[in-house]
């Protein structure tokens, strides 16, 4: 995992120990010690993450937080904050403000760690929930489960739909029918005597995308391809 994390703690020594054990677990970091810059650097640099501390000079996490749920380009980066024992009303109040998690301080580095890698995990698969994905007029919208096709819905069902997704996520990849029927079945893909059920459901697929179809091509005694060009 290479995520960039920037780190906004003004006490030199604990940015010190989040900057070492971040970077020891393969992440990236960028590091602020003052509020007014935190925000500008979090537009600037794009982390995955940000641990925020809440007691800083200058503007506080809170307004920082603020600054970043307002800003479109950083309104989506998951914030996890430092609190003092004693802040709790802060605690509240930054949750409110749209932080995602919150380590009291004093933490241990492996607990704060494992609740960076949980905000990413949570980050990435909405992320991928959100995702649309097009290929000339054939649109997948994962967020609404939806194939549509000149801007109208295909009508597919949950099985066809999965079965485009795993095509059209493969980048142009070639998908085994074991392949494809372990994604959209999420069985088993041993199971020899299933494998034509693949092909069935790829044939009422491509009826269903019409012209768009044609982009699921058969590869020959393997399984297909989608092309998205
Ligand atoms: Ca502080």
């Amino acid at each position: 995992m290479d995520a960039k994390i920037l780190i906004v703690e003004d006490e030199k020594d604990i940015a010190r120990l989040l900057d070492y054990n971040l970077k020891k677990e393969g992440f990236r970091t960028v590091l602020a010690h003052e509020g007014s810059s935190a925000a500008l650097l979090a537009a600037k640099e794009r982390p995955h993450l940000i641990i925020l501390d809440l007691m800083l000079p200058g503007l506080d996490g809170l307004e920082v937080c603020r600054r970043v749920r307002m800003d479109a380009k950083t309104a989506s980066i998951p914030i996890i904050m430092l609190t003092a024992k004693g802040e709790e009303s802060d605690k509240v109040v930054g949750l409110e403000m749209g932080a995602d998690d919150y380590v009291t301080k004093p933490f241990s580095i492996k607990e704060l760690i494992s609740r960076v890698k949980a905000v990413l995990r949570r980050a990435a698969l909405l992320g991928e929930a959100l995702q649309v994905y097009r290929a000339g007029d054939l649109e997948l919208d994962c967020s609404r489960v939806l194939a549509l096709v000149k801007g109208r819905p295909a009508d597919l069902t949950a099985r066809e739909f999965e079965l485009l997704k795993a095509l059209m996520t493969a980048g142009g990849k070639m998908l085994s029918r074991e392949d494809l029927l372990a994604k959209a079945w999420g069985m088993d893909a041993s199971l020899e005597v299933e494998t034509r059920t693949v092909d069935v459901h790829i044939g009422t697929l491509r009826k269903k995308l019409g012209i768009e179809g044609r982009r699921i091509v058969t590869v020959k005694n393997y399984g297909y391809r989608f092309e998205s060009k």
